[in-house]
């Protein structure tokens, strides 16, 4: 490729760069801070993001842009080229780079001092179950989100763009009417569930052994395919996923009483990160070395958490291993039981500690709070009354306070608007891509109960890992499934998984 590329490609590294350097102090403020090194960090964090910033607002790379578009100008009336590497590098950089440059820095700046404060707000409120303290913060963010989409060009369609920065090309109303379709086929389900006689034992899970837990998590990630050559997993708080390439840092927290927690949450980082790993290496740094959005990142995460790991086939294979390090504690415990408690469906207001099953009401719920919001129908003040009313149509519960209603996800103080519905969008991916691998490999399961998932990984390698932001979600799912995204695979998987268990 031309010269004028390539330093392109050069400066997009660099800026990369720079941010995997934040993302791993990040990491580390999570996992292994001293407790009174907190202002050193702040410090060292608030310079890494100022050099990031101008490394990725560089006019160089404006410049460099503009004389790649000059070049590529050829392909880009050309709808069949529209997947040439060169072509997407670029389509995307300036996507990125436009989003950088238009945004003024003294509002980049009040931001970044906003959500500082709104979070300490909220975890104010959030201890004295106060809506109230936290209001003005999230009235200041609202108002904060439409200036900035009106920076960005997207007028009066704010929620779009906060929806297309997490989920490229994804919409309100596209999501609006997923949901609809979604909602009306699970309220059903959750109903029945709730009026079975059948409940998971989950008094089982008393007094398993961290270390054991430990070697558990590690094997099963393992087998399922993540490299820890190239990552490694360690304890913190909350976990997460952190870093591309060749260095992913994964984390997960341990509970003697709830080893389920552990297990699964890692398997779930473990998705994560067998995306990040799968990317193209030699394109990193690039878009076609990047992810595709929140919502295809959700899809690895769940596909592999819920779709395998609470499958027969998956506890076919790990049960034994599992009795093998919890000999005692799971000796008075038949399979059935095991394997029910593994798939325990009871409502909670809780978004985080949901089941499967409730789960995508909880974001169906927050979906319908922020369009709400962004159209002005609803006002901030009169939040907590539509959330309980909300949550007592989905769940059929109402929260007792606003600790574990409307305050309880730390989202909205940081601004981070559009952002729950990818989570909804990855599990509905999930179960589409789920129902794909299937048909063309039916032989899934016998893999499965071998300990062996190599060929799951390797189509989902091949199909969406290896694609980085070629494609925006929509026309991924339609590439690799043949079919637009759609609630039906989710509903028809919840329906096959649970009906046998609840509703015999
Ligand atoms: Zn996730």
């Amino acid at each position: 490729m031309s010269a004028a590329y390539e330093r392109l490609v050069a400066r997009l590294k660099r800026a990369h760069i720079l941010g995997t350097v934040a993302g791993l102090l990040g990491w580390d403020e999570q996992v292994n801070l001293p407790p009174d090194s907190a202002d050193q960090r702040a410090e060292q964090s608030a310079l890494l993001a100022e050099l990031h910033h101008a490394a990725a607002s560089d006019p160089e790379i404006g410049r460099l842009l503009a004389e790649v578009e000059k070049e590529v100008c050829h392909l880009l009336s050309d709808k069949l080229s529209e997947d040439v590497d060169e072509k997407v590098v670029w389509r995307e950089a300036k996507k990125d780079y436009e989003r950088v440059v238009k945004l003024p820095a003294e509002f980049v700046a009040e931001k970044a001092r906003l959500s500082s404060a709104a979070y300490h707000g909220w975890a104010a409120a959030k201890g004295k179950s106060d809506f109230g303290a936290f209001a003005p913060f999230l009235e200041k963010h609202l108002e904060m989100a439409k200036q900035e989409a009106a920076y960005l060009g997207w007028g009066d369609r704010a929620y779009d763009y906060a929806i297309d920065k997490h989920d490229p090309g994804m919409t309100a109303a596209k999501i609006t009417e997923l949901f609809a379709e979604l909602k009306a086929g699970l309220v059903p389900l959750v109903r029945a569930i709730a009026a079975s006689p059948v409940r998971a034992r989950t008094d089982i899970f008393k007094g398993f052994p961290v270390e054991a837990q430990r070697e558990f998590l590690r094997e099963v990630t393992e087998r399922l395919g993540f490299n820890y050559r190239r990552g490694r997993i360690d304890v913190s708080l909350h976990p997460f996923c952190e870093g591309s390439g060749a260095d992913i840092r994964m984390t997960t927290r341990f509970d003697a009483d709830n080893p389920l927690d552990s297990l699964f949450s890692s398997i779930h980082e473990t998705g994560h990160g067998l995306y990040e790993q799968g990317l193209p290496l030699a394109a990193q740094g690039t878009p076609l070395g990047q992810n595709a959005g929140m919502g295809v990142h959700e899809s690895q995460s769940r596909l592999w958490e819920n779709q395998v790991s609470r499958s027969r086939a998956f506890w076919a294979f790990f049960e034994p291993r599992f009795r093998e390090k919890f000999p005692a504690q799971l000796a008075a415990v038949s399979s059935e039981e095991l394997y029910l408690a593994v798939n325990e469906v009871a409502p909670t207001l809780i978004r985080v500690d949901s089941d499967e099953v409730h789960y995508n009401l909880h974001i169906i719920l927050r979906f319908e709070i922020e369009r709400r919001l962004f159209s002005g129908e609803l006002a901030v003040a009169d939040l907590p009354a539509a959330w309980n009313a909300l949550s007592q149509e989905l769940l059929g519960l109402t929260p007792t306070s606003d600790k574990v209603g409307v305050l309880q996800d730390v989202h909205w103080s940081g601004g981070a608007f559009g952002y729950f519905p990818s989570y909804c969008l990855g599990n509905m991916m999930a179960a589409q891509l789920w129902f794909a691998v299937r048909a063309k490999y039916p032989e899934l399961d016998t893999d499965f109960e071998k300990g062996d998932f190599a060929r799951l990984l390797g189509w989902l390698r091949a199909e969406i890992h290896e694609q980085g932001r070629r494609y925006e979600m929509g026309e991924l799912v339609r590439r690799v499934t043949g079919e637009e995204l759609t609630p039906k695979y989710l509903l028809r998987y919840l329906q096959e998984r649970y009906a046998p268990l609840y509703l015999k």
